[in-house]
C-alpha cells in the first residue's frame, strides 16, 4: 500500500490513571517523533499536565461528571464502566469539533482498550481506530477467554489449580477484581475484547517476555483479520516525564550514599491501598531483615489515614534506622540506581516492565486485576521474583527480604534479571522484535 506523505493527526485517548497515562504518553511521544501530529483527549478527572516535552501536542479535555470519590466507591471495574457511559456523548462532540475543516485531517483514533467508548464515535465518523493494550499479553489473553471460563459463576473450587493452557496461571490469578460482581466484570471484559471494527491492536510488551501468550493472541487476531503489534516496553522507546504526582528527588542523594545492590525499593503503585496492620507488619519485617530500604508511602494509600499519621509510634522507630520514606519517587531513576538490589512491588504492569528493564529482581505482593498474573510470570516464568501470598506478617516479610537481598537465591535471580534486561534492551534497538513491530505499525498508520 502507498504511504501518504503529509503529516497526519492521531487522536489518543488514555484511561485517567497513572498506569495507563504513562504508556499512552510514551506512545504519543514515539509517534510524534515518527512525524505524526498528536491530539490527546483526556477526562477532567485525573488529567495529565504536560511538561515542555509535549509543547507541540494538542491536549483537549472532555467533561464528565464523575466525582473523585467514585473511584474508591465503585472500584476499578465499576468506575471504568461508568466512565465509559459518561464519556460517550462528550467524546463524540469533541471528535466532531476536531474534525471541523480548519483542523488537520485526523487519520486515526488510538484508544486505551479500557476506553472503549471511543470506538462508537470513531466508527460514526468513519475514522480508523486502533486499540492500545497497556497491560501484558497474558492479561489480554485472560480477558479474551474470561467469559467462557467463568460462565456459570466461575470454577471457585478450582482456585488453586493451574488453568489448562494458561501456565503458570491458576484460576485465582485471573484478573478478577474483588470489589466487582462477576456480571460487571463480564460486561466490562465483553466490551474491551470486542475488536470487530478495530484496524489493529498494539500492546506494550516484548516477544522475549511473552512469546506464548503473544502467539495465542496473534492466531486469534489472524482469524479476526486484525494485526497485533507488540511494541514495548515503551518507556525504553520514549523516555518522557509522565508523572501525575510530584516526584521527590532527594531519595537519589540518599541512594548515592549506599553500596551497590544494598537497598530494597518498596512501592505499591498509584492505586493500591494497604491496611494499617499490613504497613506495621511490613515495617517490623523490614527492621528485622537488617536491610536498607526506600519506601514510597503514597498519601491516601493507608486506609483511614491521610498519610502516616494514624500509624502507631513504633512505626517511626522501626523505619528510622535503615529506611527512607517518601510520598512519591522518581521510580525509573530509582530502579536504575546501582544501590537498588530489589523491588518490593504490587506488580502493576508498568512497575514490572520498569524493573525488568533495569534488571532488578522483585518481591511480588499483587493486590488486584492483572497484578496477580504479572506476579506469577515474575516468579514461575522469568524466575526473578518471590511471591508473598496470604496474610502479611513480620516473619513473611523478613524471610522474603532476606531471600532476595542476602541469600544465594536472590543473587541467582539478580543474574537472571540482568540477562533478561539485555534481551529486552535488544528488542527495542534496531532490528529487535519490538523495534521491527513498531516500524511495521508506523508504516501501517501511514497507509491509513
Ligand atoms: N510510580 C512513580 N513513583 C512512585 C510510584 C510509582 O513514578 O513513587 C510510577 C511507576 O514508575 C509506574 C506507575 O507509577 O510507571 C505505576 O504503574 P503500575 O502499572 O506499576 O501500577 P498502577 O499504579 O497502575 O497500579
Amino acid at each position: 500500500m502507498e504511504e501518504k506523505q503529509e503529516k497526519r493527526r492521531l487522536v489518543l485517548v488514555p484511561v485517567p490513571a497513572q498506569g495507563h497515562i504513562s504508556p499512552m504518553m510514551q506512545l504519543a511521544k514515539t509517534l510524534h517523533l515518527k512525524g505524526f501530529s498528536i491530539t490527546v483527549v483526556q477526562t477532567k478527572f485525573n488529567h495529565f499536565i504536560p511538561s515542555d516535552d509535549f509543547t507541540d501536542f494538542q491536549f483537549v479535555t472532555i467533561p464528565e461528571s464523575l466525582p473523585e470519590s467514585d473511584f474508591n466507591h465503585l472500584g476499578p471495574t465499576g468506575f471504568l464502566l461508568k466512565l465509559n457511559k459518561e464519556c460517550q456523548v462528550s467524546f463524540k462532540d469533541c471528535l466532531g469539533q476536531l474534525l471541523l475543516p480548519k483542523s488537520d485531517e485526523i487519520s486515526c483514533v488510538i484508544y486505551d482498550e479500557f476506553m472503549y467508548f471511543a470506538e462508537a464515535a470513531a466508527t460514526e465518523f468513519n475514522l480508523p481506530h486502533v486499540i492500545f493494550s497497556t497491560t501484558s499479553a497474558a492479561a489480554f489473553k485472560c480477558r479474551s477467554v474470561f467469559e467462557k471460563l467463568y460462565a456459570n459463576n466461575g470454577p471457585k473450587e478450582l482456585q488453586e489449580e493451574l488453568v489448562p493452557e494458561f501456565y503458570p496461571l491458576r484460576y485465582k490469578d485471573f484478573p478478577v477484581s474483588r470489589s466487582a460482581s462477576l456480571e460487571s466484570i463480564m460486561e466490562f471484559y465483553r466490551n474491551t475484547v470486542d475488536q470487530r471494527t478495530a484496524s489493529s491492536v498494539i500492546i506494550n510488551t516484548a516477544s522475549c517476555l511473552e512469546s506464548s501468550s503473544l502467539s495465542f493472541l496473534q492466531q486469534q487476531q489472524q482469524q479476526l483479520k486484525i494485526p497485533l503489534y507488540p511494541i514495548g516496553p515503551l518507556h525504553m522507546v520514549a523516555s518522557v516525564p509522565t508523572s501525575l504526582l510530584e516526584e521527590n528527588n532527594t531519595c537519589i542523594e540518599w541512594l548515592n550514599k549506599h553500596k551497590v545492590n544494598s537497598v530494597i525499593y518498596i512501592s505499591m503503585g498509584s492505586l493500591a491501598l494497604m491496611e494499617i496492620n499490613e504497613v506495621m507488619e511490613t515495617a517490623s519485617g523490614l527492621a528485622a531483615s537488617n536491610q536498607q530500604f526506600l519506601w514510597v508511602i503514597r498519601p491516601g494509600s493507608i486506609r483511614g489515614s491521610e498519610w502516616t499519621e494514624s500509624l502507631p509510634q513504633e512505626f517511626s522507630k522501626m523505619v528510622s534506622d535503615r529506611g527512607y520514606i517518601l510520598k512519591w519517587a522518581p521510580q525509573m531513576k530509582v530502579l536504575a540506581h546501582p544501590a537498588i538490589g530489589g523491588f518490593w512491588s504490587h506488580c502493576g504492569w508498568n512497575s514490572t516492565l520498569e524493573s525488568l528493564g533495569e534488571g532488578v529482581p522483585m518481591i511480588c505482593r499483587p493486590f488486584s486485576g492483572d497484578q496477580k498474573a504479572n506476579a506469577r510470570y515474575l516468579e514461575c516464568v522469568w524466575k526473578i521474583g518471590i511471591q508473598v501470598e496470604g496474610e502479611l506478617d513480620k516473619g513473611l516479610v523478613e524471610r522474603a527480604v532476606k531471600r532476595l537481598m542476602v541469600e544465594e537465591e536472590g543473587e541467582e535471580m539478580r543474574k537472571r534479571a540482568v540477562s533478561l534486561k539485555e534481551q529486552i534492551r535488544a528488542s527495542v534497538k534496531s532490528e529487535g522484535s519490538s523495534h521491527n513491530s513498531l516500524e511495521e505499525f508506523v508504516h501501517f498508520m501511514r497507509t491509513l
